[in-house]
C-alpha cells in the first residue's frame, strides 16, 4: 500500500464505500490520514463499575451478562444490557438499535462508553459506545480520545476509526518527513508520522492540536506550490499574438475619457501596458472595490489589441453585467471605430466576422465563435467562473503553447495576505480608491422596532425626491447559484412590500427569470418607471443606476461585511446622497457591533481582514461566497501561518534541488498541481 493508494485497497472498503468517502473527498490512503477529526469525545477515564457515578464520562470493561431488547410500554424498542467486572454490575441503554442484539453478546468482553446516569432507578450507561474486545489490539471507540470525524450518509465516525486505524498501521513505515528538520525545530512542528498519529490517536488534546497545526501548514503549503507551479507553467507559454504599444494613440484615448484616471487606475494600467509588450503571455489579477473603476483599465488594455489589429474576448458572470460591458465599451469606443459585439445565450448583437471586441457570458465558451485573432482575455469577476470555465475559455483563443494574455478582475476585496496565497500564479494589480467626487454612503443598523419608521422615511424619500431604492432579500443558504429557496423569499418580499407601498410601482428581480424578464425588470428600474427593485442577493454586481440612492438590506446578519460592501456599491454611483440601510432582527451585540464596521467607512479590503477577524471561516454564509476555495485543516485566518507557508513554499521552487523530498511529495499524482 502506498500513500496515493485508493481507499479501495483497504479491507472493507468496495466500490460502495469508495463512492460514500468521496463525497467527503477521500480518495486516497492519504486523503483518508488528512481527514482530520473536528472534535474529540473523552472517554480516557476508566473506572471499575461499581465506582460509576451519574454524571459522569467514562469507559468501563467486563463481561456481557444479558443483552435483549425490550419494548416500552408506547411499543419503542429499548436495548438493555448488563456488563460485570470484580466490583460488580451495571446496566446499558440504547434507543431503537434494535440491531444491537446481533453485535454484543452474553460472555464477551466489551468495553462500553459514554455518560452514566439514572435508568429506572438504576445506574446505566445510556446510549454508550460500545467496542468488543475479544482479539482486538487497542481500542478504538472508548477509553482514549475518541476522534468525531466529518461523516457522510452512510459512512459513520465509528467507521473512519476503523479504516484509520488500519491504513495507518499499513503504512506507518512510508510517511517520511519531508519538510527540512530545521523548520520543524524552528517553529516547534510535530514530524509528519507523529502529526498524523496524534491526531488520530492523541495522547491528549493538546497533542492532537499540535499535529493538527503540522497538517495545517502542509496544507497551506501545498496550496501555495501548486500555485507557484502553474505559474511556472504558465511562463512556458508564448503569447499567441504580439503587441506593441502606441504610445500617442493610447494617450488620445485617456485622454477622449470623460474624466482623468486616479492614481491607482495608472499604475495599474502601466502595469498591465508592460505585461502586454512581453513574449510571455500577462496572467494578471486586478481587484479593486465596487466602483473603483476596473473596466476602463481592461478597455486600456482591450485598446492596445485593437490597435495590433487583433480583438478581445472580455466575459462576465451575468447576463446583465456583460450587457453593461457592452454598452460602456461600445459608447467609449465609438469614435475609434471599435466593433463590439455581445454574446449571451440569448444571442449575439452584431455580425462577429467584423467584431474586436466580443463581450460575453459564459455562452462566450460554446458559441462557435472564430477566436484565431484574440490577442487578450478578460474575464471579469473571475471567481464566479470555475477553473475549468477560464481554462477553456483561454484554450480556445490559444494555440498549444501559445496563450493570449489574460487579465481577470475581481471586486472581492480579500486581504493581501490571503490574495498572495490563493493567487499566488497571478500578478496583482490593484485600484486602491475610488475615483474623487462620489459622495460616502451613509450607512444605519435598523433594528426590528425602527423598520416602521424605515418604511415611512423611504415613502418620502421616493415622493419627494423622486429617488430609488433598492431592497435585498435574505440569503437562504450558502451557494453560488441561487436555489428556489432564495427566489421564493424574494416573491414574499415584493407581495408584502407591494402592500407597505401601495403607491410605489415595485419590481421584483431573480435568477430564475428569462433574460427577456430580466432586461424588462431592469430597463424599467433605470428609465425611473420602477421605484423599488427587490432582488435576491445573488444578483449582486454591476447595476448602475445612479438614480438609486437607498439600499435595504435584509437579515443583513447572514452576509459578510465585505459581501454587504460589495452590494452596498450598486448605490452612490450619482451625485446625490445615498443611504444603505441594514436591516436585521439580531439582538446580540456581536451582530450589532459587527455590522456597525460598515458605518466606519473602511475600504472593502479592511472590512475583509477585519471579517476573517471576527467570523470563523467556516461559518455560515461565510468565505465560500466570497470565491475562497475551501481549506480543509487550515484556516485563512491562520495569517502567520500562512506567511511561514510562503516563504518556505518561495525557497523550495527557487531551488528545487535543496528540498527534494518536499518536491517529491507534491508531486504525488494524487497532490499534483491541478
Ligand atoms: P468597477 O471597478 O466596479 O467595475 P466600473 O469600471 O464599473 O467599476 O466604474 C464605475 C463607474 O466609475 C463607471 O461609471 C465609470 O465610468 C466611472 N469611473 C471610472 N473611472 C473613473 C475616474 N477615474 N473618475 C471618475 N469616474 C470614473
Ligand atoms: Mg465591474
Amino acid at each position: 500500500m502506498e500513500l496515493n493508494s485508493p481507499v479501495s485497497s483497504l479491507p472493507l472498503v468496495g466500490p460502495v464505500y469508495a463512492r460514500r468517502l468521496e463525497k467527503l473527498d477521500v480518495v486516497t490512503i492519504d486523503d483518508l490520514l488528512h481527514h482530520i477529526p473536528h472534535k474529540y469525545l473523552d472517554f480516557s477515564l476508566s473506572s471499575p463499575v461499581a465506582y460509576a457515578q451519574p454524571g459522569e464520562i467514562l469507559t468501563i470493561k467486563g463481561e456481557v451478562t444479558s443483552m435483549k431488547n425490550l419494548y416500552t410500554r408506547y411499543g419503542k424498542k429499548i436495548q438493555v444490557a448488563t456488563v460485570a467486572d470484580k466490583s460488580g454490575e451495571i446496566t446499558a441503554v440504547w434507543f431503537n438499535q434494535p440491531y444491537l442484539v446481533k453485535n454484543i453478546f452474553p460472555g464477551e468482553m466489551i468495553a462500553l462508553a459514554g455518560k452514566v446516569d439514572w435508568f429506572s432507578r438504576k445506574k446505566a450507561l445510556i446510549s454508550p459506545e460500545y467496542e468488543n474486545l475479544e482479539g482486538a489490539l487497542k481500542s478504538l471507540h472508548t477509553g482514549r480520545l475518541v476522534p468525531i470525524y466529518p461523516e457522510t450518509a452512510r459512512v459513520s465516525s465509528k467507521w473512519i476509526r476503523g479504516r484509520v486505524a488500519f491504513a495507518y498501521d499499513a503504512i506507518t513505515e512510508r510517511l517520511d518527513e519531508f519538510l527540512p528538520k530545521e523548520l520543524l525545530e524552528k517553529n516547534g512542528f510535530l514530524g509528519f508520522k507523529d502529526a498524523i498519529y496524534q491526531v488520530h490517536f492523541p495522547d491528549n488534546l493538546e497533542s492532537a492540536q499540535k499535529g493538527r497545526l503540522r497538517l495545517a501548514f502542509d496544507e497551506l503549503l501545498t496550496f501555495q506550490l501548486r500555485s507557484l507551479y502553474r505559474k511556472e507553467e504558465w511562463k512556458k507559454n508564448e503569447t499567441v499574438h504580439k503587441l506593441a504599444i502606441n504610445k500617442p494613440l493610447l494617450d488620445k484615448f485617456v485622454n477622449s475619457l470623460p474624466f482623468s484616471l486616479t492614481q491607482s487606475q495608472k499604475t495599474a494600467m502601466a502595469e498591465i501596458l508592460n505585461d502586454l509588450e512581453r513574449k510571455t503571455p500577462m496572467n494578471r489579477l486586478l481587484e479593486g472595490d465596487v466602483g473603483s473603476g476596473k473596466t476602463v483599465v481592461a478597455a486600456a488594455a482591450a485598446f492596445v489589441s485593437f490597435v495590433n489589429g487583433f480583438s478581445t474576448v472580455i466575459m462576465a458572470p451575468t447576463q446583465i453585467l456583460a450587457q453593461q460591458h457592452f454598452e460602456t465599451l461600445a459608447s467609449i469606443f465609438d469614435i475609434f471605430k471599435v466593433r463590439v459585439s455581445l454574446i449571451t445565450s440569448a444571442g449575439v448583437t452584431a455580425d462577429l466576422g467584423k467584431t474586436d471586441i466580443f463581450v460575453g457570458t459564459h455562452a462566450l465558451i460554446h458559441k462557435r465563435v472564430n477566436f484565431e485573432n484574440v490577442a487578450l482575455v478578460v474575464i471579469d469577476e473571475q471567481h464566479r467562473f470555475g477553473v475549468e470555465q477560464r481554462a477553456h475559455l483561454i484554450k480556445k483563443t490559444g494555440k498549444s503553447t501559445k496563450s493570449p494574455h489574460v487579465l481577470t478582475m475581481t471586486a472581492t476585496p480579500i486581504p493581501r495576505t490571503v490574495a498572495l496565497t490563493l493567487y499566488a500564479d497571478l500578478d496583482l494589480s490593484t485600484l486602491r480608491e475610488l475615483p474623487r467626487g462620489r459622495v460616502p454612503i451613509t450607512t444605519w443598523v435598523v433594528p426590528p422596532f425602527k423598520r416602521e419608521a424605515a418604511y415611512n422615511w423611504i415613502k418620502e424619500k421616493t415622493a419627494n425626491e423622486s429617488v430609488q431604492a433598492f431592497v435585498v432579500c435574505p440569503l437562504i443558504e450558502e451557494s453560488e447559484i441561487e436555489t428556489m429557496a432564495c427566489v421564493k423569499a424574494a416573491t414574499v418580499e415584493y407581495q408584502k412590500l407591494k402592500i407597505v407601498f401601495p403607491k410605489l410601482e415595485l419590481g421584483l428581480l431573480h435568477g430564475r427569470q428569462s433574460a427577456k424578464e430580466k432586461n424588462e425588470v431592469l430597463n424599467s428600474f433605470r428609465s425611473g418607471k420602477t421605484n423599488i427593485l427587490v432582488s435576491t442577493p445573488v444578483i449582486e454586481v454591476g447595476i448602475d443606476v445612479p438614480n438609486a440612492t437607498i439600499m435595504v438590506i435584509e437579515a443583513a446578519e447572514r452576509f459578510g461585511l465585505a459581501q454587504l460592501h460589495q452590494l452596498r456599491g450598486r448605490i452612490g454611483r450619482g451625485e446625490k446622497k445615498s443611504y444603505c440601510l441594514l436591516f436585521t432582527e439580531s439582538k446580540t451585540q456581536n451582530v450589532r457591533a459587527r455590522l456597525s464596521a460598515l458605518q466606519r467607512g473602511l475600504s472593502g479590503f479592511e472590512l475583509a481582514e477585519l471579517d476573517l477577524k471576527l467570523r470563523g471561516p467556516g461559518e455560515m454564509f461565510g468565505l465560500r461566497q466570497h470565491g475562497f476555495p475551501d481549506l480543509k485543516i487550515a484556516s485563512w485566518q491562520d495569517i502567520e501561518l500562512i506567511k511561514k507557508a510562503r516563504e518556505l513554499a518561495t525557497q523550495a521552487v527557487r531551488n528545487k534541488k535543496k528540498f527534494p523530498k518536499l518536491i517529491k511529495r507534491i508531486q504525488n499524482p494524487f497532490v499534483a498541481p491541478n
